[in-house]
C-alpha cells in the first residue's frame, strides 16, 4: 500500500502570469468584474485539477487567492479597517482590493513579509470595539465548488486562530486569549458546514507555532483546539506547521486535534531530536513534510526514502501524510517552461508540479518496485553529481575576517579631511526615479531593438542630468541614481558567476507582483568590475564625492534561491568575497565613498530566538569581508529598511560601518528609544521622509524628526537622508521633497 499524500498549498500565478494580469487588467478599467471572477475560477479549477491528476490523496482547497490568503481570513471574519467605510457584513471585492491597496482618501492596510519567506501578506487591523462575524461561506462554497469540478478528495485549509491573532495588530488582539476566543466560535461554524458537506480532513495551520511561542499562550491554544474539536463528530484536524520544528513540541503534539504537520526540512534536526525524545502520540495523525516547498531544488528521494522507513520507528505507515514541507506558493510552476536554463542545470531542479511527482514516488517509499528504486537512485545521483561540480570552498577562511584595524574615531578624522562635509550632511540611498522613459530604455535594448551602445549613452545622459540636479539643489553626497539597475539583486548576480536566472520561473511577491529570483548553484565569483564605470562616469561630472552603491552579501542571498545542501553562511561568505572585489575596484577607481545596502539584514533572521547570534556573527562577518579591505580614508556606508533595531542594536554597531544610514519615517519614536539606550558610536542618518507615500513632507517636519534624534545622538555624527531609494517616486514629488530636505538642513545648520 502505498502512502498517503497532500499537498499545503499551490502557486497563484498562473503559468503565463495570469492572475497578474487579470488582477491588473480589472484595476485599470481594461476588464470586468464578470471576466476578471472567471480566470480566477479558470486558474483555481486548472491548479486544482493539476493535483488531483498528480495522484495526491488529498487536494488542497481554499488556499488559493484573488490577493492574499490572509486578507481572505480578515475578510471572512469581517476584520476590515473601518476607514474604508465598512460597517460588517459581506465583503465587496472592490472593499477587499481596497484594503490590499488602499485609496485616495484611505491608505492601505500594512503589508509584511510572510514569516521568513518573500511573500508579503497584508495585516489583518482588528479595530476597537470591532466584533468578529462570518460574511461568508469562505471555505465551504470553495469545496463546493472544487465538488462540482470533480474534485473530490479535497482538504480545505483555513489559517489557524491562534497564527492570524499573532499577525493582526489593533486593539483587538491585545489580549490574544480574548481574541482567539472570539474568533473561535466563528472556525466552529465553519467546521461544521464543513463537516456537513461531508469533509473527511481540513488543515488548519498554526505556522505561529514554530516562533517563540511563550508558554502562557499554550493554555489559550489547548482551550480553543479542544473547543473546536468538541464540536465534530466525524471531520478530522490536521494542525499544521511549517518554516522551522515547533515549539514546544511536547504540549503541541498532545493539543487535542486529530493529526500534526511538521516541517522536516527547515525544522528537521530539531523536529527529529523530539520526535526521538518524546515519540509522537500513538493517537493521531502525522502530516510528514519532507519534500522542500520553498526552494528550487531536486529532492533526493532515496535519502528521503531511507529517512521515511526510520519514521516508522515512531509513527506507524497508516498514520502517516507525506507532503511538501510548506506550501508550494514559493516555488514557481514548472521546470517545463524554462527553456534557455543548462541541461546540467535543468536535470537538478524541481518547481511545484516536479515536486507533487517527487511525492508521487515517495509514496511507495516502504516497497519501492524496481523502476521506483531507479528514480531514487537517479535522483540522488544527478544531485550529488551537480554538487560535485559546483563545490563551495568549505573551509572557513580566516583572511579578511573582522572590522577595519584602525578604529573609527581615527578613521573619521581622515575622511573628514578628504570630503570636507559640512554639518548635517546630507545625502541619498541610490535610486532616482525610474521613469516610465527609464523602463522603456532597458526593454528596449533588452529586446535588442537599442544598441548597447544607444543604450548606455542613454543612461549617461540620465545620470547627468540628476547630478546637475543634486549639484544645484545642494546636495552634499551625491549618487550616480541606479538608473541601469532593473533590481538590485539581479543586477549584481547577473554579472557574477554562480548565478543562474529563470525565464518564466515567477513567483508572488504579493498581489499582482511577482519576482523571479535569481539561482545561486555555485560559489560566487567576480568576473568584471560591475558597477565602476557608472559610477567613474557620475564622479567625473562633479567634484562632489559620489558614492558607489552596491548590494550586500546577506540581501544577494535571501532574494535567491540558494543550495540546499550547503549553509547559508557559506554561501553568503562566498558572495561576500566577490563583492569584496568590487568594492576594491571602485576604490582604486577613486570612489571614495562606498555604501553597501542590506536592507534585508533584518528580515533575514531566523524565526527563533536561538539561533540569532549565529545568523547574526556571519552576517557581520561578511560585511566585514566587504569592507575591511579599504584604506582608512575610503568612507564604507550602509544602508537598511525596517527601522526596528532595538533587539539587534549589537550586531548593527558590530558592522563598523563609518555612516550608516536607515528607514525610519514609520517609526521614529520606537528607534530613538533603542539609541537612548544603547547609543551609536558611529556616524548615522535616520531617514527624514517616508518614501513608499507620494506625500511631500514639509520642511518643519522634517526639522523637528532631526531635532528630535539630537536629543540622544551627537550632531557631529548625524545626516540627513530620506528613508529608502527614489525608484518608484515621480520625479516632481523627489524635486518638491528634495528641496525640502535641503531647507531642512539649512534651518539646522544655523541653529546647532
Ligand atoms: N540603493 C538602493 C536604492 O536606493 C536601496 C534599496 C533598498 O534599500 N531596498 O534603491
Ligand atoms: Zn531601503
Amino acid at each position: 500500500m502505498p502512502l498517503s499524500t497532500a499537498n499545503l498549498g499551490y502557486p497563484r500565478l498562473g503559468h503565463r502570469r495570469e492572475l497578474k494580469r487579470a488582477l491588473e487588467g480589472y484595476w485599470e478599467g481594461k476588464i470586468d468584474r464578470k471576466a476578471l471572477l472567471s480566470e480566477l475560477e479558470a486558474l483555481e479549477r486548472a491548479h486544482l485539477t493539476l493535483q488531483r491528476d498528480k495522484g495526491l490523496t488529498y487536494v488542497p482547497v481554499g488556499d488559493f487567492s484573488a490577493y492574499d490568503h490572509v486578507l481572505d481570513h480578515a475578510a471572512l471574519f469581517g476584520l476590515l479597517p473601518r476607514r474604508f467605510g465598512y460597517r460588517g457584513g459581506p465583503v465587496d471585492l472592490d472593499l477587499y482590493f481596497a484594503v490590499a491597496r488602499g485609496t485616495k482618501e484611505a491608505p492601505a492596510s500594512a503589508m509584511v513579509k510572510w514569516f521568513n519567506t518573500n511573500y508579503h501578506y497584508i495585516v489583518p487591523e482588528w479595530e476597537e470595539g470591532v466584533t468578529p462575524e462570518l460574511t461568508g461561506e469562505g471555505p465551504v462554497e470553495r469545496v463546493r465548488r472544487a465538488r462540482a469540478w470533480g474534485i473530490e478528495n479535497v482538504r480545505p485549509v483555513l489559517l489557524g486562530p491562534y497564527t492570524f491573532v499573532r499577525l493582526a495588530k489593533g486593539p483587538g488582539v491585545e489580549d490574544v486569549r480574548r481574541a482567539v476566543s472570539a474568533l473561535v466560535p466563528l472556525y466552529g461554524e465553519i467546521l461544521r458546514r464543513l463537516e456537513a458537506e461531508g469533509v473527511s480532513w481540513v488543515q488548519i495551520d498554526e505556522p505561529a507555532l514554530v516562533q517563540d511561542v511563550p508558554e502562557e499562550h499554550l493554555p489559550i491554544l489547548e482551550e480553543a483546539y479542544a473547543a473546536l474539536v468538541g464540536g465534530l463528530s466525524s471531520l478530522r484536524i490536521l494542525l499544521q506547521t511549517y518554516f522551522e520544528a515547533v515549539d514546544h513540541y511536547e504540549r503541541i503534539v498532545r493539543l487535542p486535534v486529530h493529526g500534526i504537520g511538521l516541517d522536516f526540512v527547515h525544522g528537521r534536526a530539531r523536529n527529529e531530536a523530539a520526535l526521538a525524545a518524546h515519540g509522537f502520540p500513538e493517537d493521531k495523525v502525522l502530516g510528514v513534510g519532507l519534500v522542500n516547498g520553498r526552494n528550487v531544488w531536486r529532492t533526493p528521494l532515496g535519502e528521503r526514502a531511507e529517512w521515511l522507513k526510520g519514521l516508522t520507528c515512531y509513527v506507524s505507515p497508516e498514520r502517516m501524510i507525506l507532503q511538501p514541507s510548506t506550501s508550494l506558493l514559493f516555488v514557481p510552476h514548472t521546470v517545463k517552461l524554462e527553456k534557455k536554463l543548462s541541461p546540467e542545470l535543468l536535470q537538478v531542479l524541481a518547481f511545484a508540479e516536479e515536486k507533487l511527482d517527487e511525492l508521487a514516488l515517495l509514496a511507495h517509499a516502504l516497497d519501492p518496485s524496481p523502476e521506483i528504486r531507479e528514480a531514487y537512485r537517479e535522483a540522488d545521483e544527478a544531485l550529488r553529481r551537480f554538487a560535485a561540480a559546483h563545490p563551495f570552498p568549505a573551509a572557513r577562511s580566516e583572511e579578511h575576517v573582522g572590522p577595519r584595524k584602525t578604529p573609527f574615531p581615527e578613521r573619521w578624522r581622515l575622511q573628514q579631511e578628504r570630503f570636507r562635509l559640512p554639518l548635517f550632511p546630507t545625502t541619498m540611498i541610490g535610486s532616482l526615479p525610474q521613469t516610465e522613459d527609464v523602463r522603456a530604455a532597458r526593454a528596449r535594448w533588452k529586446r535588442g531593438e537599442w544598441s548597447t551602445e544607444t543604450y548606455e549613452t542613454f543612461i549617461r545622459e540620465e545620470i547627468a542630468r540628476w547630478i546637475r540636479i543634486q549639484e544645484d539643489l545642494g546636495i552634499d553626497v551625491l549618487v550616480h541614481g541606479e538608473f541601469e539597475r532593473s533590481d538590485m539583486v539581479e543586477f549584481f548576480a547577473e554579472k557574477m558567476g554562480g548565478f543562474a536566472f529563470l525565464e518564466r520561473g515567477w513567483v508572488q511577491s504579493y498581489g499582482s507582483r511577482a519576482v523571479r529570483p535569481p539561482i545561486i548553484y555555485g560559489p560566487a565569483a567576480y568576473l568584471e568590475p560591475i558597477t565602476v564605470s557608472w559610477t567613474v562616469y557620475a564622479q567625473s561630472l562633479t567634484d562632489r564625492p559620489v558614492k558607489g552603491i552596491l548590494t550586500g552579501p546577506v540581501t544577494i542571498l535571501q532574494w535567491s534561491y540558494a543550495r540546499e545542501d550547503v549553509p547559508r553562511e557559506t554561501v553568503a561568505r562566498s558572495i561576500a568575497w566577490a563583492m569584496r572585489e568590487e568594492v576594491l575596484a571602485l576604490e582604486r577607481a577613486g570612489i571614495g565613498i562606498i555604501q553597501i545596502d542590506e536592507p534585508a539584514f533584518r528580515e533575514a533572521l531566523p524565526l527563533k530566538h536561538a539561533d540569532w547570534e549565529d545568523y547574526l556573527r556571519w552576517a557581520v562577518e561578511t560585511f566585514h569581508i566587504l569592507s575591511n579591505g579599504v584604506q582608512d580614508r575610503t568612507q564604507i556606508q550602509s544602508h537598511m529598511c525596517y527601522s526596528k533595531f532595538d533587539d539587534i542594536l549589537d550586531a548593527i554597531k558590530a558592522l563598523d560601518a563609518d555612516v550608516i544610514l536607515i528607514e525610519t519615517a514609520r517609526s521614529h519614536g520606537e528607534l530613538i528609544s533603542a539609541f537612548e539606550e544603547g547609543g551609536y558610536p558611529n556616524a548615522i542618518g535616520l531617514g527624514v521622509w517616508d518614501i513608499h507615500s507620494p506625500r511631500i513632507p514639509p520642511v518643519e517636519e522634517m526639522v523637528a524628526l532631526v531635532e528630535r534624534a539630537l536629543r540622544v545622538l551627537p550632531k557631529e555624527l548625524f545626516w540627513i537622508n530620506p528613508d529608502c531609494g527614489l525608484k518608484t517616486r515621480k520625479e516632481e514629488e523627489v524635486l518638491a521633497s528634495l528641496r525640502n530636505m535641503l531647507e531642512a538642513a539649512r534651518i539646522l545648520r544655523q541653529r546647532y
